[in-house]
């Protein structure tokens, strides 16, 4: 709910403290937790106006939560990584929960859920049993202003978590990693790397820890080259290769300066994954990143071999799929392309969605033919 939509606040509610909206004639809308300080002043958690928003309520929507991911064998023996909670996809408005293994990481988004933190990692704990609960990196900036990354909401403390993808074997720092440490929702755009990079050479653009890039390993690549701008996250990323037996080169590099290099060196890929950071953080910066996702792609494009693969992705929820695909079109034609969409993924299963809250769809991964 915009601050804009609120007409009057009767009480005095302390920021953070379980509300009842009402419509204008006074019908109850919901309750959820007031945050007078955000844009978004209430994210409303139940339509139930006299469902206290307690341990038994939150442990309710975490079991929800887990038979959800049942459906889709979350976890199984092959995976141990996934998101368990995706905020409003989940009725959980402000909450992220990444299962690593036995390790739990937290993002805690609204000022309503930061303040509950120990109630819901005591929550978490009774589900799920697990060895330690964390908070991640990067929370929605203000909001939640007093979350510190690494604190220890439950267990014992951890330096390191090791959970497994598809059969692969992970092992990641507990602290000084991107978000919860690693993104789950292209896990199943990897698989389709994975039998897409048979005899290939592949370029992975935007690799952080290399999800993609140990996936065309495993899948048989001829050669996979890694670019990211971030040093710590190809260290890792070295070290997951190593793990796996898996062959990758890591390079640490701006992806623009890497691109323009490797075109000068007339090198060509099979397959060309571009994954890069969230560059429309809102609709305020449409134009400008719009350009940005443009320039990049077409500097992919240029690097694609006839008849080979781009997987193009954006993370920006404020670029809707047809926009993308616009912009992708546009790309084309400045790199004297001919492409073909075979398919525009979405974020996997365990990051669901509201129907009623479209912003929360925001990855977009095409698989395109280059000729
Ligand atoms: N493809 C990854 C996720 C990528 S997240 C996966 O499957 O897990 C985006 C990555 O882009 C981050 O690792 C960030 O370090 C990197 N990045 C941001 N700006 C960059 C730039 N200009 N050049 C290269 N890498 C960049």
């Amino acid at each position: 709910m915009f601050a804009q939509a609120v007409s009057r606040v009767t009480g005095e509610p302390a920021p953070g403290d379980e509300i009842v909206v009402v419509d204008p004639t006074g019908r109850p809308l919901g309750r959820g937790f007031w945050s007078p300080k955000s844009a978004i002043v209430v994210r409303l958690i139940t339509r139930d106006p006299e469902q206290p928003i307690d341990e038994a309520f939150l442990l309710q929507r975490i079991e929800a939560a887990q038979r959800l991911r049942g459906l889709v064998d979350l976890p199984d023996s092959h995976t141990s990584g996934y998101r368990l909670i995706h905020a409003e996809g989940d009725g959980l408005p402000g909450l992220i929960v990444d299962v690593y293994g036995d390790v739990l990481v937290v993002q805690l988004l609204t000022l309503g859920m930061s303040q509950r933190r120990k109630l819901v990692a005591a929550v978490l704990a009774r589900a799920l049993s697990p060895r330690a609960i964390l908070l991640g990196a990067g929370g929605r900036g203000g909001e939640a202003a007093d979350v510190q990354e690494g604190e220890l909401l439950y267990g014992e403390p951890v330096e390191r978590f090791a959970f497994r993808e598809r059969g692969m074997d992970f092992e990641l720092p507990a602290l000084g990693t991107q978000k919860t440490g690693y993104y789950f929702d292209q896990r199943e755009h990897r698989a389709e790397v994975e039998r897409l990079a048979r005899g290939r050479d592949v370029l992975d653009g935007c690799s952080y820890v290399g999800g993609f890039a140990l996936a065309a390993a495993r899948g048989g690549a001829r050669s996979v080259l890694a670019i990211d701008s971030s040093a710590p996250a190809l260290a890792l990323g070295q070290a997951l290769a190593q793990l796996n037996g898996l062959a990758v080169q890591f390079e640490r590099a701006d992806v623009r300066a890497a691109f323009e290099r490797l075109a000068q060196e007339q090198r060509l890929f099979g397959l060309v994954i571009l994954d890069p950071p969230k560059l429309v953080p809102t609709v305020k910066h449409l134009e400008k990143g719009r350009r940005a996702y443009r320039k990049m792609n077409a500097q992919a494009l240029r690097l694609v071999a006839p008849g080979g693969m781009l997987v193009t992705c954006s993370c920006s929820a404020a670029l809707t799929e047809s926009e993308f695909l616009r912009m992708l079109a546009f790309a084309g034609l400045d790199a004297q392309r001919e492409l073909s969409v075979l398919r525009v993924g979405k974020q996997g299963p365990d990051h669901p969605l509201m129907p009623g809250f479209a912003e929360g769809s925001y990855l977009k991964t095409a698989f395109v033919v280059v000729r």
